[in-house]
């Protein structure tokens, strides 16, 4: 409890930050409950988290699910004989591909887009691909949805700095068409390199095809949101894409559950 004036007046105002932060992300809706907020008539296409089976040490705030044993861990093709998978650190790797021209990417990129943030977070957010604005400005996730991201990290107190930010794509796909196979195919080798540098405690896929892709997986965001998978032996879980929010509103206060969520469990690891 707070004991002064000034602690009352910085518990108040920190209230007044995170609730509107909630609406920012939500729209006008205030919700106190998670569990009793999910409402599955209301939003059809959301995981249904009360039917997840109980966490191992019982159902945590949501409901979700226990980590999945190891054994369920796709099978993960091996490196290609090249020389940059001896990159011993992300600036190393980034000098080593940053003029690839593996795919056609290559040739229509303005910049490649490495990925951003802190080289040993505990948490990265893997996207899509980058669009125009990552393209001009060689940074992942600056544009509108970039904006709304940051929106998202900072209602659950991380900084952008403090995470780290990339996408499964490094190069721009035309008119921002979702990424071809042979194009992951290509790419996606680094971002394993980069995953395994940075050794994150957990990853959070931002959409389908980052989960799809990195789960080797054929399953709708539905299905695989609200679980705690492994990628090389490393906890992933799933949640929009912040362009779908952008797009559909009525997925920002299944994101808002998801993040919360991810930060309960994001400062449970911190302290193991
Ligand atoms: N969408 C993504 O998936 N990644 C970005 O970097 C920007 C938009």
């Amino acid at each position: 409890m707070p004991d002064t004036t000034n602690d009352l007046h910085q518990l108040l105002s920190d209230i007044q930050r995170v609730l509107s932060q909630q609406k920012e992300l939500t729209g006008d809706l205030l919700f106190t409950d998670p569990a009793s907020s999910l409402n599955e008539q209301e939003a059809p296409t959301m995981a249904s988290h009360k039917k997840a089976p109980p966490a191992e040490k019982g159902p945590d705030l949501f409901g979700f699910s226990p980590p999945p044993s190891p054994e369920a861990q796709p099978q993960m093709p091996a490196y290609p004989a090249e020389e940059w998978i001896s990159a011993a650190s992300l600036a190393d790797l980034n000098t080593a591909i940053c003029n690839c021209l593996k795919c056609p990417l290559g040739h229509t990129r303005t910049k490649f887009v490495f990925g951003v943030g802190n080289p040993s977070a505990d948490i990265v957010f893997v996207g899509e691909a980058p669009g125009a604005d990552e393209d001009m400005q060689g940074e992942p996730f600056v544009g509108r949805a970039g904006q709304l991201l940051n929106k998202i990290l900072e209602a659950v107190h991380f900084k952008r700095e403090d995470v780290y930010i990339c996408n499964i794509l490094k190069c721009r796909p035309p008119n921002n068409r979702d990424p071809q196979p042979d194009e992951i195919d290509s790419c996606e080798p680094y971002l394993w390199r980069q995953l395994e540098l940075i050794n994150p405690k957990l990853i959070v896929c931002l959409g389908r095809i980052a989960a799809q892709t990195l789960l080797r997986s054929t399953e709708s965001l539905t299905n695989m949101r609200g679980k705690i998978h492994l990628y090389r032996g490393i906890q992933l879980v799933v949640t929009f894409h912040p362009a779908a929010l952008l797009r559909n509103p009525n997925w920002k206060k299944p994101t808002w559950e998801d993040v919360q969520w991810i930060r309960k469990m994001y400062d449970e690891m911190k302290e193991q």
